[in-house]
Protein backbone atom coordinates (compact mmCIF):
# COMPACT_ATOMS: atom_id res chain seq x y z
CA UNK A 1 0.00 0.00 0.00
CA UNK A 2 1.41 3.64 -0.42
CA UNK A 3 2.01 5.43 2.45
CA UNK A 4 0.33 8.52 3.56
CA UNK A 5 0.63 11.30 5.45
CA UNK A 6 -2.39 13.11 6.94
CA UNK A 7 -5.13 14.95 4.81
CA UNK A 8 -3.13 16.75 2.34
CA UNK A 9 -4.42 17.08 -1.43
CA UNK A 10 -2.30 14.87 -2.68
CA UNK A 11 -3.38 12.02 -0.71
CA UNK A 12 -6.76 12.09 -0.87
CA UNK A 13 -5.85 12.35 -4.85
CA UNK A 14 -3.53 8.83 -4.54
CA UNK A 15 -6.78 7.75 -2.71
CA UNK A 16 -9.07 8.06 -5.09
CA UNK A 17 -6.88 7.00 -7.50
CA UNK A 18 -6.52 3.50 -5.55
CA UNK A 19 -9.91 3.47 -5.00
CA UNK A 20 -10.98 3.36 -8.40
CA UNK A 21 -8.52 1.51 -9.85
CA UNK A 22 -9.11 -1.23 -6.72
CA UNK A 23 -13.32 -1.21 -7.65
CA UNK A 24 -12.15 -1.71 -11.47
CA UNK A 25 -10.07 -4.78 -10.59
CA UNK A 26 -12.31 -6.29 -8.59
CA UNK A 27 -16.26 -5.89 -10.15
CA UNK A 28 -17.64 -8.64 -12.08
CA UNK A 29 -19.49 -5.82 -13.82
CA UNK A 30 -19.25 -2.31 -14.82
CA UNK A 31 -21.66 -0.04 -16.51
CA UNK A 32 -20.34 3.25 -17.50
CA UNK A 33 -22.31 6.29 -17.74
CA UNK A 34 -20.51 9.19 -20.00
CA UNK A 35 -21.53 12.73 -20.60
CA UNK A 36 -20.66 15.66 -22.28
CA UNK A 37 -17.69 16.39 -19.15
CA UNK A 38 -15.93 13.19 -21.57
CA UNK A 39 -15.66 15.01 -24.08
CA UNK A 40 -14.71 18.27 -22.35
CA UNK A 41 -12.10 17.08 -20.55
CA UNK A 42 -10.78 15.96 -23.96
CA UNK A 43 -10.47 19.96 -24.45
CA UNK A 44 -13.52 19.73 -26.63
CA UNK A 45 -15.72 22.57 -25.41
CA UNK A 46 -16.92 23.29 -29.22
CA UNK A 47 -20.34 22.98 -28.01
CA UNK A 48 -20.35 25.93 -25.01
CA UNK A 49 -17.48 28.01 -26.08
CA UNK A 50 -15.60 29.24 -28.88
CA UNK A 51 -12.38 27.76 -28.22
CA UNK A 52 -9.46 27.06 -30.46
CA UNK A 53 -11.23 24.13 -32.61
CA UNK A 54 -14.48 26.17 -32.41
CA UNK A 55 -12.31 29.18 -34.49
CA UNK A 56 -10.72 26.60 -37.18
CA UNK A 57 -13.71 25.17 -38.24
CA UNK A 58 -16.69 27.40 -37.31
CA UNK A 59 -14.94 31.01 -37.16
CA UNK A 60 -17.10 32.44 -39.98
CA UNK A 61 -19.95 31.22 -38.25
CA UNK A 62 -19.12 33.15 -35.08
CA UNK A 63 -18.22 36.48 -37.62
CA UNK A 64 -21.43 36.59 -39.45
CA UNK A 65 -23.69 35.05 -36.68
CA UNK A 66 -22.11 35.70 -33.30
CA UNK A 67 -22.06 32.20 -31.96
CA UNK A 68 -19.69 31.42 -29.10
CA UNK A 69 -19.65 27.68 -29.31
CA UNK A 70 -21.69 25.22 -31.33
CA UNK A 71 -24.90 25.23 -29.32
CA UNK A 72 -25.86 28.64 -30.68
CA UNK A 73 -26.08 27.31 -33.81
CA UNK A 74 -28.43 24.97 -33.24
CA UNK A 75 -31.08 27.36 -32.24
CA UNK A 76 -30.36 30.03 -34.41
CA UNK A 77 -33.24 31.03 -36.63
CA UNK A 78 -31.36 31.14 -39.94
CA UNK A 79 -32.62 33.35 -42.97
CA UNK A 80 -32.88 30.17 -45.39
CA UNK A 81 -32.59 26.48 -45.47
CA UNK A 82 -29.59 26.67 -47.33
CA UNK A 83 -27.92 28.47 -44.64
CA UNK A 84 -29.27 26.43 -41.55
CA UNK A 85 -27.56 23.25 -43.43
CA UNK A 86 -24.24 24.81 -44.09
CA UNK A 87 -24.12 25.20 -40.69
CA UNK A 88 -25.00 21.53 -39.67
CA UNK A 89 -22.66 20.00 -42.08
CA UNK A 90 -20.08 21.82 -41.00
CA UNK A 91 -20.51 20.82 -37.01
CA UNK A 92 -20.54 17.63 -38.78
CA UNK A 93 -17.65 17.56 -40.59
CA UNK A 94 -15.79 19.14 -37.49
CA UNK A 95 -17.33 16.27 -35.65
CA UNK A 96 -15.98 13.82 -38.49
CA UNK A 97 -12.47 15.08 -38.34
CA UNK A 98 -11.82 15.91 -34.57
CA UNK A 99 -9.52 13.05 -33.12
CA UNK A 100 -10.34 10.75 -30.81
CA UNK A 101 -9.35 12.08 -27.27
CA UNK A 102 -6.56 10.23 -25.06
CA UNK A 103 -9.23 10.12 -21.86
CA UNK A 104 -11.29 7.64 -24.20
CA UNK A 105 -8.51 5.47 -24.84
CA UNK A 106 -7.43 5.42 -21.15
CA UNK A 107 -11.29 4.60 -20.34
CA UNK A 108 -10.72 1.57 -23.09
CA UNK A 109 -7.95 0.57 -21.09
CA UNK A 110 -8.78 -0.21 -17.62
CA UNK A 111 -11.84 -1.67 -19.10
CA UNK A 112 -10.16 -4.17 -21.56
CA UNK A 113 -10.55 -7.62 -21.35
CA UNK A 114 -13.57 -7.08 -18.55
CA UNK A 115 -17.80 -7.35 -18.26
CA UNK A 116 -18.49 -3.46 -19.61
CA UNK A 117 -21.10 -1.75 -21.28
CA UNK A 118 -21.20 1.88 -21.88
CA UNK A 119 -24.14 4.37 -22.38
CA UNK A 120 -23.38 7.67 -23.16
CA UNK A 121 -25.43 10.79 -23.76
CA UNK A 122 -22.99 12.51 -25.97
CA UNK A 123 -23.63 12.43 -29.26
CA UNK A 124 -20.26 13.40 -30.86
CA UNK A 125 -19.46 9.54 -31.71
CA UNK A 126 -16.32 9.67 -29.74
CA UNK A 127 -17.00 6.89 -27.88
CA UNK A 128 -18.03 4.83 -31.78
CA UNK A 129 -14.29 4.66 -32.72
CA UNK A 130 -12.94 2.89 -29.36
CA UNK A 131 -15.95 0.42 -28.18
CA UNK A 132 -18.09 -1.85 -29.94
CA UNK A 133 -21.16 -1.27 -31.24
CA UNK A 134 -22.70 -4.02 -29.15
CA UNK A 135 -21.28 -2.72 -25.85
CA UNK A 136 -22.19 1.10 -26.23
CA UNK A 137 -25.58 2.49 -26.37
CA UNK A 138 -26.12 5.84 -26.94
CA UNK A 139 -29.27 7.23 -25.51
CA UNK A 140 -29.74 10.90 -26.75
CA UNK A 141 -28.87 10.38 -30.69
CA UNK A 142 -25.64 10.07 -32.66
CA UNK A 143 -25.06 12.85 -35.19
CA UNK A 144 -23.39 10.62 -37.63
CA UNK A 145 -27.09 9.57 -38.71
CA UNK A 146 -30.27 11.82 -40.23
CA UNK A 147 -33.97 10.58 -40.00
CA UNK A 148 -37.05 12.38 -41.80
CA UNK A 149 -37.66 15.68 -39.83
CA UNK A 150 -41.50 14.52 -39.73
CA UNK A 151 -40.65 11.16 -38.59
CA UNK A 152 -42.99 9.62 -41.61
CA UNK A 153 -40.88 6.35 -40.93
CA UNK A 154 -38.83 4.64 -38.69
CA UNK A 155 -35.19 4.40 -40.41
CA UNK A 156 -32.11 6.55 -39.92
CA UNK A 157 -29.19 7.27 -42.58
CA UNK A 158 -25.54 7.01 -42.38
CA UNK A 159 -24.30 11.08 -43.34
CA UNK A 160 -20.63 10.85 -44.13
CA UNK A 161 -20.94 10.90 -47.45
CA UNK A 162 -23.57 14.01 -47.45
CA UNK A 163 -21.82 15.84 -44.42
CA UNK A 164 -18.81 16.00 -46.62
CA UNK A 165 -20.42 16.80 -50.02
CA UNK A 166 -22.15 19.84 -48.46
CA UNK A 167 -19.71 21.12 -46.28
CA UNK A 168 -17.16 21.09 -49.55
CA UNK A 169 -20.09 23.41 -51.18
CA UNK A 170 -20.52 25.89 -48.83
CA UNK A 171 -20.18 29.37 -50.95
CA UNK A 172 -19.11 32.40 -49.45
CA UNK A 173 -22.46 33.33 -48.00
CA UNK A 174 -22.19 30.51 -45.90
CA UNK A 175 -24.79 28.43 -48.15
CA UNK A 176 -25.02 25.12 -49.49
CA UNK A 177 -26.65 24.75 -52.99
CA UNK A 178 -30.56 24.16 -52.40
CA UNK A 179 -30.30 20.52 -54.07
CA UNK A 180 -27.75 19.65 -51.59
CA UNK A 181 -30.10 19.77 -48.59
CA UNK A 182 -31.02 16.15 -46.99
CA UNK A 183 -34.35 15.35 -47.95
CA UNK A 184 -36.43 12.06 -46.87
CA UNK A 185 -36.50 9.34 -49.81
CA UNK A 186 -39.89 9.07 -48.39
CA UNK A 187 -42.57 12.29 -47.83
CA UNK A 188 -39.68 14.18 -49.44
CA UNK A 189 -39.56 16.56 -45.86
CA UNK A 190 -35.75 17.85 -44.78
CA UNK A 191 -34.50 15.41 -42.76
CA UNK A 192 -32.54 16.51 -39.26
CA UNK A 193 -29.65 15.25 -37.38
CA UNK A 194 -30.65 12.13 -35.32
CA UNK A 195 -29.96 13.99 -32.08
CA UNK A 196 -32.34 14.68 -28.83
CA UNK A 197 -34.68 17.76 -30.10
CA UNK A 198 -38.25 18.44 -30.66
CA UNK A 199 -38.48 15.74 -33.83
CA UNK A 200 -36.17 13.08 -31.88
CA UNK A 201 -36.82 9.75 -33.46
CA UNK A 202 -37.61 7.06 -30.79
CA UNK A 203 -37.70 3.66 -33.03
CA UNK A 204 -36.17 0.77 -33.79
CA UNK A 205 -32.26 1.97 -32.93
CA UNK A 206 -33.16 4.32 -30.06
CA UNK A 207 -34.77 0.88 -28.69
CA UNK A 208 -31.75 -0.91 -29.61
CA UNK A 209 -29.61 1.18 -27.80
CA UNK A 210 -32.02 0.86 -24.33
CA UNK A 211 -32.32 -2.97 -24.73
CA UNK A 212 -28.54 -3.66 -24.85
CA UNK A 213 -28.38 -1.60 -21.46
CA UNK A 214 -31.28 -3.67 -20.26
CA UNK A 215 -30.14 -6.86 -21.21
CA UNK A 216 -26.70 -6.02 -19.46
CA UNK A 217 -28.30 -5.05 -16.57
CA UNK A 218 -30.47 -7.99 -16.14
CA UNK A 219 -27.46 -10.11 -16.48
CA UNK A 220 -25.32 -8.62 -13.71
CA UNK A 221 -27.46 -7.07 -11.59
CA UNK A 222 -26.87 -9.97 -8.74
CA UNK A 223 -22.93 -9.66 -9.49
CA UNK A 224 -20.58 -6.84 -7.87
CA UNK A 225 -21.42 -4.38 -10.76
CA UNK A 226 -19.63 -1.12 -10.64
CA UNK A 227 -21.95 2.24 -11.70
CA UNK A 228 -19.23 4.50 -13.05
CA UNK A 229 -20.14 8.04 -14.01
CA UNK A 230 -17.79 10.20 -16.23
CA UNK A 231 -18.75 14.39 -16.19
CA UNK A 232 -22.70 14.19 -16.21
CA UNK A 233 -23.68 17.34 -15.30
CA UNK A 234 -26.53 19.01 -13.16
CA UNK A 235 -28.79 19.67 -16.39
CA UNK A 236 -30.09 16.26 -17.56
CA UNK A 237 -29.90 13.95 -14.58
CA UNK A 238 -32.75 11.76 -15.91
CA UNK A 239 -30.71 9.91 -17.84
CA UNK A 240 -27.52 8.41 -16.25
CA UNK A 241 -27.17 10.04 -12.80
CA UNK A 242 -30.64 9.44 -11.19
CA UNK A 243 -31.00 5.71 -12.42
CA UNK A 244 -26.95 4.72 -11.32
CA UNK A 245 -28.28 6.17 -7.79
CA UNK A 246 -31.51 4.03 -7.97
CA UNK A 247 -29.56 0.86 -9.13
CA UNK A 248 -26.61 1.80 -6.81
CA UNK A 249 -29.20 1.82 -3.77
CA UNK A 250 -31.43 -1.04 -4.66
CA UNK A 251 -28.67 -3.81 -5.89
CA UNK A 252 -27.00 -5.65 -3.03
CA UNK A 253 -23.54 -5.38 -4.47
CA UNK A 254 -23.24 -2.66 -6.60
CA UNK A 255 -20.91 0.40 -5.86
CA UNK A 256 -20.93 3.89 -7.40
CA UNK A 257 -18.01 6.17 -8.59
CA UNK A 258 -18.44 9.75 -9.83
CA UNK A 259 -15.63 11.65 -11.74
CA UNK A 260 -16.31 14.88 -11.81
CA UNK A 261 -14.22 18.69 -11.46
CA UNK A 262 -17.22 20.50 -10.57
CA UNK A 263 -20.85 18.24 -9.83
CA UNK A 264 -19.25 15.00 -8.23
CA UNK A 265 -22.27 14.38 -5.74
CA UNK A 266 -22.50 11.22 -3.66
CA UNK A 267 -26.30 11.62 -1.94
CA UNK A 268 -26.26 10.52 1.77
CA UNK A 269 -28.11 7.27 1.54
CA UNK A 270 -25.02 6.25 -1.14
CA UNK A 271 -22.23 7.22 1.56
CA UNK A 272 -21.50 3.50 2.14
CA UNK A 273 -21.27 2.52 -1.48
CA UNK A 274 -20.07 5.55 -3.37
CA UNK A 275 -17.09 7.74 -3.92
CA UNK A 276 -17.35 11.02 -5.78
CA UNK A 277 -14.22 12.11 -7.44
CA UNK A 278 -13.84 16.03 -7.70
CA UNK A 279 -10.99 15.77 -10.60
CA UNK A 280 -10.48 16.51 -14.03
CA UNK A 281 -11.46 13.23 -15.54
CA UNK A 282 -8.44 13.36 -17.83
CA UNK A 283 -5.91 13.41 -14.88
CA UNK A 284 -7.61 10.95 -12.94
CA UNK A 285 -7.82 8.39 -16.02
CA UNK A 286 -4.79 8.84 -17.01
CA UNK A 287 -3.08 8.14 -13.44
CA UNK A 288 -5.44 5.28 -13.25
CA UNK A 289 -4.01 3.90 -16.50
CA UNK A 290 -0.33 4.29 -14.80
CA UNK A 291 -1.48 2.70 -11.52
CA UNK A 292 -3.24 -0.33 -13.63
CA UNK A 293 0.05 -0.73 -16.09
CA UNK A 294 2.14 -1.37 -12.93
CA UNK A 295 -0.11 -3.75 -11.04
CA UNK A 296 2.33 -6.30 -11.00
CA UNK A 297 5.30 -3.82 -10.75
CA UNK A 298 7.15 -1.91 -8.20
CA UNK A 299 4.42 0.38 -6.29
CA UNK A 300 7.50 2.89 -4.80
CA UNK A 301 8.01 3.71 -9.06
CA UNK A 302 4.23 3.93 -9.27
CA UNK A 303 4.51 6.21 -6.90
CA UNK A 304 6.93 7.77 -8.26
CA UNK A 305 5.63 8.25 -11.64
CA UNK A 306 2.43 9.44 -10.24
CA UNK A 307 4.47 12.13 -8.29
CA UNK A 308 5.90 12.82 -11.75
CA UNK A 309 2.41 13.45 -13.71
CA UNK A 310 2.12 15.84 -11.17
CA UNK A 311 4.81 18.04 -11.14
CA UNK A 312 4.43 18.32 -14.85
CA UNK A 313 0.73 19.37 -14.47
CA UNK A 314 1.69 22.23 -11.51
CA UNK A 315 4.88 23.65 -13.67
CA UNK A 316 2.63 23.57 -17.10
CA UNK A 317 -0.34 25.16 -14.90
ZN1 LIG B 1 -40.41 11.56 -44.34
Amino acid sequence: MFTRQKTTVSNVHFQNIESLVDKLRHADAILVGAAAGMSASCGYNFFYQNDAIFEKYLGEFHKKYGFTGAFNGFYYRYPSPEARWAFLARLAYLEYECETGKPYYDLMELLKGKNYHIMTTNQDFQFTRVVPEEKLSAIQGDSRYYQCSHRCHDEIYYNEEMVYAMNEAIDENLCIPSQMIPLCPKCGAEMEPWVRGYTFLEGKKYKDEYRKINEFLEQNKEKKILFLELGVGRMTPMFIQEPFWNLTYSLPQAFYITINPKDAILPQALIEKGIAIKEDISTVLQEAVTLYRQETGDLAETLNELRRQIQERRTIK
